[in-house]
């Protein structure tokens, strides 16, 4: 059985406590993860304080920084499969996701390294004689990144990226569900150079592990993934310490067809928009919204492609849809199933879980055109689980878009230019694609709105978002100071 262990203050050390991991493919425990206690968490965010202040990170200059950053870039490249493989093990996403993402993951690394020294201040053309104002951009502090599991590489890249670009230092929460992929990238971080407890790893359970971390006094800002009922506590935390929050939550988001859209692309990117990652991606298009005039041939290839889906072990290259990471996941599904079909869906395909001791669920259309009410278009499955509604008029198709709680992404299907700007225009979401789906890049932001959160990853701007401003006042006078009664 494999042991891991967590990094504080740049030693590799097992939590308070133990607990078991189990492979999402057959339910069988594989490994044995440290759980972070209060304590641990204590001795986590004070390695990640000392960091902060101790010279050797603090005056340590931009460039050299972003120096240390392509160095972790080029040893993630260099141990994707590694990575890959234990994400797959402990989360069962399958490996040809996680290999193409992990290597992707290095860009992440590398946009950020470029961007440290390009973080610059200002200078003000203040109002009054004889001063010089300017703005510096400071470091926010010690960062909790909190992550849940599913590409734990990849939405940990976009917070630890950002903040050790800025000059923060770390401490990182993996998820309780499949850790392993975070505790092993802590071992590849170890080999890069950077001052123990700049990025510290750990892992635990929310109640206690979360809790302590996002409570702690010397933590200045909290940058979380997760659910928003997580997130909610998160706030409610922050009232404790007054750290900044940044929240990337889920989303349910529109996924829309117009008539003169190329339906086989169209197709195509649903298959992807939502069976890939067994639907257990935040951006996942989850409500088709399709034209009356093309619902029936559309449905009918969605069909065909979503039976054909090769589901299998994530470990084979063939697979296309592996397991749900959690019997938890599993039993949403199947939960969310039942009240959608009582409320009057109809289910297209699937809808049954597929028999054995691994958390498999399998490609499944559900038709809501007689069930406006059906939870299926209001709660996110984390599943591969598709709901579809139906329009005559572009404005019907815009209402039933915005008809969510979630902002998160969305997606357009036309060739008509205008009627897709119009769409853009419109669609309340942080992201919107058109003619394509799910694509991501470390340049481009990535957020949401409403329950989908607030705060943008990726892009210029999250590196920002890990800094403060400090205006610096200097007077350029050798005369003595004036009335010192009058403010200046
Ligand atoms: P979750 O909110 O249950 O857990 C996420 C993380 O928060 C875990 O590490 C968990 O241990 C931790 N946590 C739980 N309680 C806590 C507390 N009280 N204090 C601090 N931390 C606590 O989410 P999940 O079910 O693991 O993940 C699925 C959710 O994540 C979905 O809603 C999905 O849409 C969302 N997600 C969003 C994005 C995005 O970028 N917008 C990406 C991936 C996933």
């Amino acid at each position: 059985m494999q042991q891991f262990q967590h990094y504080i203050g740049g030693i590799f050390s097992d939590g308070s406590a133990q607990f078991e991991s189990r492979d999402p493919a057959t339910g069988d425990v594989w490994a044995m993860m440290p759980e972070a206690r209060a304590d641990d968490v204590n001795a986590a965010v004070n390695a990640a304080y000392d960091a902060f202040f101790d010279p050797t990170w603090a005056n340590m200059t931009a460039s050299a920084r972003g120096k240390l950053l392509y160095r972790l870039a080029d040893l993630i490249a260099e141990n994707a499969q590694v990575l890959a493989k234990l994400e797959t093990r402990d989360t069962g996403k399958i490996i040809r996701e996680t290999s193409a993402q992990i290597a992707y993951v290095a860009e992440y690394y590398r946009y950020y390294a470029g961007l440290a020294d390009k973080i610059e201040g200002a200078h003000l053309p203040i109002d009054k004689p004889d001063m010089e104002v300017w703005l510096r951009r400071e470091p926010l502090g010690v960062v909790a990144a909190i992550v849940p599991w599913n590409s734990q590489l990849f939405l940990s890249a976009v917070k630890i990226g950002p903040a050790l670009a800025a000059g923060c230092t770390v401490v990182l929460k993996a998820s309780e569900e499949g850790p392993a992929p975070m505790l092993e990238f802590a071992r590849i971080f170890d080999k890069a150079g950077f001052p123990p407890g700049v990025l510290n790893v750990v892992t635990g359970f929310g109640a206690e592990c979360g809790a302590a971390l996002t409570t702690h006094p010397k933590v200045d800002h909290v940058a979380f993934t997760g659910g928003p009922e997580t997130a909610r506590q998160i706030v409610r935390n922050s009232a404790e310490n007054l750290a900044s929050t940044s929240l990337e939550l889920g989303g349910k988001s529109p996924f829309i067809v117009f008539e003169d859209a190329d339906i086989e692309s169209a197709v195509n990117a649903q298959v992807s928009g939502i069976f890939a990652a067994a639907g257990q991606s935040c951006v996942a298009g989850s409500r088709l919204i399709i034209s009356n005039k093309i619902k029936n041939i559309f449905l009918m290839r969605l069909k065909e492609k979503a039976e054909a889906v090769v589901i299998g072990s994530p470990d084979d290259m063939a697979t296309e849809v592996g397991p749900l990471c959690t019997k938890g996941q599993l039993q949403t599904a199947v939960d969310l199933v039942a009240a959608s079909q009582a409320a009057g869906a109809k289910v297209i395909t699937g809808g049954i879980p597929i028999d054995g001791n691994g958390n498999y669920f399998p490609p499944t259309i559900i038709d809501c055109s007689a069930a406006p009410d059906a939870p299926c278009l209001t709660s996110e499955f984390f599943g591969p689980v598709l709901s579809v509604l139906s329009f005559d008029t572009e404005a019907e198709a815009l209402q039933l878009a915005n008809d969510t709680a979630f902002g998160l992404a969305s997606g357009i299907f036309t060739k008509d230019l205008t009627r897709a700007h119009r769409m853009i225009r419109g669609i309340r979401a942080g992201i919107v694609w058109v003619n394509m789906y799910r694509a991501v890049s470390p340049i481009a932001p990535f957020g949401g709105h409403g329950l989908s959160g607030h705060g943008r990853e990726g892009g210029i701007q999250a590196a920002l978002d890990y800094t403060k401003v400090k205006a610096v006042w200097l007077r350029t006078s050798d005369d003595p100071i004036p009335d010192p009664f009058i403010m200046r």
